[in-house]
């Protein structure tokens, strides 16, 4: 899952790795390294712990220089982290030097069978495997290093996105990617490796995005080399243009930049609309499903593919789908999907949602649909990525780069991007009347209104942190539209709190949650004006009478549950559907503040990655 940054050129590449390494920092950050070849040596400083420790080590060391390098933030899937399984490993000779996002399934037996050769090993990686692996390939028939990292990864089974680098020729990089991402910028007389582009977007716009089972050979004043891992075959790439802006991945005043993305909702949720949602025409306009309009409205289920927070936007739009569209919609764990015999037929479309559109789990969970006939409509935030260009169609929610690690912009645009295509369908398939179908354009479009008040409730969020901070147990519960909501708001404090918390169905509350309810235990309630309301009023004396104390989240100007409730933070009317895109920010800033009173790194928690490449 980690991030690989890689410099050729004329500047000084520690410094761009370094800066590029930061960036990527949300992919991993146990540990962090760099290799720069300085004119005679490849010089490797690495370390466990964050990039910053890893510019410590270097400015220790006066002479690392160079402006050939490659750099690694890792997330660790095989060894502890610790300075040896750290990033970049070389191979025996001390020769060749490797960088490594992903896994690679088969290290044991290969790593056996290269022991019996006479290899020995320094770390538990799989990383070393591979590089040692691409020296005894290159040994055994004299291959140049483009042909042996060719032939090895041939012999792997598994993800990597690499950059491998050989003492005995410092005129190229080789870089290769299979299941994980990266990015190869094109400047004039330099070259940048990125897992995304945000470490070169201030030296150039121009980028090759790696397919799967693509290679490239980069030499300085010559055209890089493209291939298919597969065949040999020479291609050449699709150069894109990048749109990306420096402002746009800073944190902008903001103390972290989890709190940046919850005030960009109202922006982030326009930019999702922007152009597509034409309330004086009555119209929604998606390309990616006017073009197969009739495919969608005529399907005969809906199933929803995500993980995490993308998967509790599915519950979501299930609820928005069967409402307004009356498809039935099944929403599922991707990496369940991917491993079942799921009933999927050509009359089926499955949605398969990912804010980076690299999540290793989500994309297998496509190759499935598709093998079984059905049509993948993909929702990802970052275009071109891996998930965009699998599907069969697709749209992006435009969010901005979203670098906390706790996705907050990417759930609400999200669940803005699926509304809009329910709108559509229901359009299309006219289980909406006129009028209720133009009310709901209506009121979406006032939705980042909406929210912009719901952020003033900033400070009274953060003084009911401070009351709740030390508890170690914490209840979400919701109903309707709002039951996937409580799911997000418990996953939120986990995330970044390390408080245990669980989201329910209020109703479910009965059925077992009850019994963990007393004076201790805050639970937070999404008890806002609709349907369910007097159900969850009872609910709420339930809790009451077992001295729980009650967070309500409620519509402005609610009494009752206002005179039950410890706290109510309130939230502007909309339509039950809206609701969850103005419920939920309250939850967000709820888990911040806690996070931040209890002194946790928000931006980066322990154990977690932003772009879950790995299974
Ligand atoms: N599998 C490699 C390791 O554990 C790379 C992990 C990553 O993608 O950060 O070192």
């Amino acid at each position: 899952m980690c991030g690989i940054v890689g410099y050729f050129g004329y500047r000084d590449a520690k410094s761009i790795i370094v800066k590029g390494l930061k960036r990527l920092e949300y992919r991993g950050y146990d540990s962090a390294g760099i290799a720069l070849y300085d004119g005679s040596d490849i010089k490797i400083i690495k370390t466990k712990g964050k990039v910053s420790d890893l510019e410590d080590k270097i400015a220790a060391k006066k002479n690392a220089n160079g402006s050939l390098g490659i750099g690694h933030t890792r997330w660790a899937t095989h060894g502890v982290p610790n300075d040896i399984n750290s990033h970049p490993h070389r191979s025996n000779s001390g020769d060749l030097v490797i960088i490594h996002n992903g896994i690679i399934e088969n290290y044991a037996a290969i790593k056996k069978e290269l022991v019996n050769r006479g290899y020995s090993f320094q770390s538990d990686t799989d990383t070393e495997v591979l590089v040692n692996l691409i020296e005894a390939v290159q040994k055994s028939g004299n291959y140049k290093l483009g042909e042996a990292v060719q032939i090895a990864l041939n012999q792997v089974v598994g993800a990597y996105a690499i950059a491998i680098i050989d003492l005995k020729k410092p005129n190229e990089i080789i870089v290769a990617r299979l299941g994980s991402p990266l990015a190869i910028g094109i400047g004039k007389d330099e070259y940048f490796i990125a897992s995304d582009a945000s470490p070169f977007i201030e030296y150039t716009n121009n980028a090759v995005y790696l397919e799967d089972e693509e290679m490239a050979v980069i030499r300085l004043h010559k055209e890089p080399e493209f291939r298919n891992i597969k065949n040999g075959d020479l291609f050449d790439p699709y150069v894109q243009e990048l749109q990306l802006n420096i402002e746009e991945i800073e944190k902008g005043g903001f103390n972290h930049f989890m709190l940046k993305e919850i005030f960009e909702q109202p922006k982030a949720i326009q930019d999702t609309y922007r152009g597509r949602l034409k309330v004086n025409k009555g119209l929604v306009k998606m390309s990616g499903i006017d073009d197969n309009i009739e495919k969608l409205s005529n399907a005969q289920k809906i199933t929803i593919v995500g993980c995490g927070t993308s998967w509790h936007a599915g519950l979501v739009a299930e609820y928005i789908f069967e409402e307004i569209a009356r498809i039935p919609v099944e929403v599922e764990y991707a990496s369940e999907f991917r491993y079942r015999n799921p009933i999927i037929s050509d009359k089926d479309i499955v949605i398969a949602i990912s804010q980076s559109g690299e999540t290793a789990d989500t994309l297998a969970a496509i190759k499935l649909a598709k093998k079984n006939g059905a049509f993948v409509f993909g929702v990802c935030n970052v275009v071109g990525s891996s998930i965009s260009r699998e599907t069969d169609a697709g749209a992006y929610t435009h969010a901005g780069p979203e670098i906390g690690v706790a996705s907050t912009k990417a759930f609400t645009t999200q669940i803005t991007l699926l509304t809009m295509m329910a709108l559509r369908l229901a359009k299309a398939k006219r289980t909406l009347s006129a009028s209720d179908y133009k009310r709901h354009l209506i009121e979406l479009e006032t939705i980042p209104g909406k929210i912009k008040t719901v952020l003033e409730s900033d400070a009274l969020t953060k003084k009911i942190a401070g009351i709740y901070k030390d508890a170690t147990n914490f209840l979400y519960l919701g109903r309707g539209f709002n039951f996937p909501v409580a799911l997000e708001g418990a996953l939120k404090l986990k995330e970044i709190s390390y408080i245990h918390a669980e989201g329910y169905p209020a109703a479910e509350m009965k059925h077992g949650p009850i019994a963990l309810i007393d004076e201790n235990m805050p639970i937070v309630v999404i008890a806002t004006k609709y349907g369910h309301y007097k159900k969850i009023v009872s609910n709420i004396q339930e809790i009451k009478s077992r001295k729980g104390k009650i967070i309500g989240i409620v519509t402005k100007g609610d009494t009752q549950v206002k005179a039950l409730a410890d706290h109510v933070i309130e939230i502007p009317e909309t339509l039950e559907l809206l609701s969850p895109l103005l419920t939920t920010i309250p939850l967000q800033l709820l888990s911040y503040h806690i996070a931040v009173l209890l002194g946790k790194n928000v931006d980066q928690p322990r154990n977690l990655a932003k772009s879950v490449t790995v299974e």
